[in-house]
């Protein structure tokens, strides 16, 4: 796996706005189009930011295959939400931000108000609103988001980098969920584009990591982002008792966090974590898939059970930071650039992972 260079992309600020853009609008199960569709103005409080790069996403591939997200896009809606460019149009009333600023605007943000929100479990917002609409040539900021989680990129950062922040504050709030410890060890599920993160992460934060992987790519990206050691399950007959192999007396790790979204791999989670240790179930399975576990060894056993979904806006931050810090080594995580013109081509090769050796594309509007 060789990761490309980022794109570097002048971006002019013009105060005219063109009256069409180039845009991928989703219309339902592997109907994504590309059209031409009105450039979108800023109301009060609202920006628009002209795109200089959008990511492809597991949930955008999901959202590809099932045609919509029940929380996130509906259909037919403009489509993709990792994303960083610059501001370009400001609403009336908007302060800390300037035309040409560089931005990553987040793809949601909380109300602020509700239950949830006043208990700092913003990610788990009643209101949440979501943004998409990143694979276009501009895309329209609601005000929620320019006030909670708009954050500026810092000349030094390439700005398709500073669009990692939204999934990498997925998987930081993961590994946060599973409270490690420098020494421990901790065993990450799933070789997609979350697990890669969670567990360059991992190792960022002083823990030992087994990378439980499916291809040879991934192994080799899991690898070279340190992971200790690895085992591709395509490899062995039991990967429960691999990767018990790994640890002392087959004890087990401290903390196994499952990133494939199967009840196969939630269930393999629980069975290769050492008794008092933790399973955080951070892929997400499709609705009404149930698993089995052993309750005699979830019981005496002592095993912490968890799950965690998306973010809240301090998160953001702090994987924002990483990032920006440069130990969070972005580069790896960026396999290839394509237009926009080419998105389902893009999305054609990240699902055939067998073939192609991608993580992450790079969607770049003309
Ligand atoms: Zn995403
Ligand atoms: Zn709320």
């Amino acid at each position: 796996m060789t990761p490309t260079a980022p794109a570097v992309l002048p971006i002019p600020v013009s105060p005219e706005l063109p009256e069409t853009m180039t845009a991928a609008v989703l219309y339902g199960q592997e109907d994504v189009r590309i059209e031409q569709v009105p450039v979108p103005h800023a109301n009060r409080g609202e920006l628009i930011v002209k795109v200089a790069a959008a990511l492809t996403c597991g949930t955008d591939l999901k959202v590809f295959r099932r045609g919509y997200h029940a929380k996130m896009i509906q259909p037919p809606a403009l489509f993709g939400h990792e994303l960083a460019g610059a501001v370009v149009e400001l609403g009336e009333g908007i302060t800390g931000f300037e035309l040409g600023d560089r931005v990553v605007p987040i793809n949601s943000a909380p109300c602020g108000r509700c239950y949830f929100c006043q208990r700092a479990q913003e990610n788990l917002c009643e209101n949440l609103l979501f943004n998409n609409g990143a694979y276009a040539e501009y895309i329209r900021i609601p005000a929620e988001i320019v006030t909670r989680n708009t954050l500026h990129v810092p000349a030094h950062v390439p700005l398709e980098y500073a669009a990692l922040t939204e999934p990498l504050a997925c998987a930081l709030h993961g590994l946060e969920d599973s409270d490690p410890h420098p020494g421990d060890t901790v065993a990450v599920l799933g070789g997609g584009p979350l697990g890669l993160m969670i567990l360059h992460i991992a190792v960022l934060s002083g823990c030992r990591v087994i990378a439980v992987v499916k291809h040879d790519a991934q192994a080799a990206v899991a690898r070279a982002l340190g992971a200790h050691d690895i085992v591709q399950t395509i490899q062995v007959d039991d990967v429960v008792q691999a990767v018990r192999a790994l640890t002392p007396d087959q004890r087990g790790v401290d903390i196994a966090i499952e990133a494939v979204a199967i009840p196969e791999t939630w269930e393999q989670a629980v069975d290769m974590v050492r008794n008092g240790g933790t399973v955080n179930f951070f892929g997400g399975p499709e609705t009404g898939t149930k698993v089995q576990f052993d309750t005699n060894r979830l019981h005496y056993g002592d095993l912490t059970l968890k799950a965690t979904f998306h973010h809240t806006p301090a998160i953001c931050r702090r994987a924002f930071d990483l990032i920006s810090s440069g130990k969070f080594q972005a580069q790896h995580f960026i396999t290839g650039h394509s237009p926009l013109s080419e998105l389902n081509q893009a999305f054609a090769q990240l699902l055939d992972r067998g073939t192609h050796n991608r993580i992450k594309t790079a969607i770049l509007p003309e």
